[in-house]
């Protein structure tokens, strides 16, 4: 079955009734790039870039050359890097807070970004001189509120100014956000976001109550908990009349067992870990659309 599924890993993925699907791959450190050949894939839907940048947090031009070797990998597909989500599950050793009571409720993510905009303006800059290497997409984590969305997009521009004032090769990239806070999931209408992508881990964790690394309330933390499904075809609908484009790349993405509910609340971007793609791509032929809606 493996092999089989290896096999047709780079036809598209279409569901039995015909609907494509795009498969998408996470990139957690350079290691991912070696798993398949970019052909295989609809592009990077999530490259975190925590292990990329932990050293590197002033260093525009060490970020600018790991970014590069990206957008050479991808070879003209979508590319979306993430800026930092330093905190939670994810410490920075000088740069995220010791001893928070709860780290996964504290400052991490966006939040920290914000507060430490010469930090965050090191990465815009090398994201936005990347971006001329092809279609590359920067994305936020935890963002929480529409106006820290704006915030950044103000970084983001003030970036690009001084990037054309300095005569730096530069393109504006997408500029889009992870929904992972369940406020911003209810609320994904209200954010001016070029794009939306689900991160099922956080989003679940913080819907059910349950850490997503703990081994005792792993099976409370499901993402097929109706709750948290309704949270994510609300945010496809949002997507839907915001015109852009919603996928997830949550661990939920690669996980056959939830490909079908994904899809069922009108997902049609899948970003996962790349040793997964084909079984993901394999899951997705099985499915078919019109029977899931009847609730087959
Ligand atoms: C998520 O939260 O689902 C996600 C993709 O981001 P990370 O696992 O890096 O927190
Ligand atoms: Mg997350």
């Amino acid at each position: 079955r493996k092999a089989g599924a290896v096999a047709r890993q780079h036809e598209p993925a279409l569901t039995r009734d015909g609907t494509a699907v795009a498969v998408l791959v996470n990139i957690s450190g350079p290691a991912d790039m070696t798993v398949l050949p970019a052909a295989a894939c609809d592009g990077v839907g999530l490259a975190r870039t925590e292990f990329l940048t932990a050293n590197v947090l002033h260093d525009e031009e060490a970020q600018y050359r790991a970014y590069a070797e990206l957008m050479r990998w991808a070879d003209g597909r979508p590319v979306t890097i993430r800026t930092l989500d330093a905190g939670g599950d994810k410490p920075i050793p000088g740069y995220t807070i010791d001893g928070e009571s709860n780290p996964f409720l504290g400052l991490r993510g966006l939040r920290l970004s914000l507060r430490h905009p010469e930090i965050f303006r090191v990465q815009l800059r090398a994201l936005a001189r990347a971006a001329v290497l092809g279609p590359l997409k920067v994305m936020l984590p935890m963002v929480t509120n529409a106006a820290e969305l704006d915030a950044a997009r103000g970084h983001l521009r003030d970036v690009l100014a001084e990037l054309a004032d300095s005569h730096v090769a530069f393109a504006e990239p997408a500029f889009g956000m992870m929904v992972e806070v369940p406020a911003a999931a209810l609320a994904a209408q209200d954010f001016a976001a070029d794009f939306f992508s689900i991160g099922t881990n956080d989003l679940t964790q913080y819907a059910t109550a349950a850490s997503r690394d703990g081994a005792e309330v792993a099976d409370y933390a499901d993402v097929l908990h109706p709750g948290v499904l309704a949270m994510i075809a609300h945010v496809v609908r949002a997507g839907r009349a915001r015109s852009v484009e919603v996928s997830v790349c949550g661990d939920a993405a690669g996980d056959v067992r939830a490909i079908p509910a994904l899809l069922a609340a009108g997902v049609r971007a899948l970003s996962v870990s790349p040793g997964l793609l084909p079984l993901v791509k394999a899951a997705v032929r099985e499915i078919d659309l019109a029977k899931l809606a009847e609730g087959a």
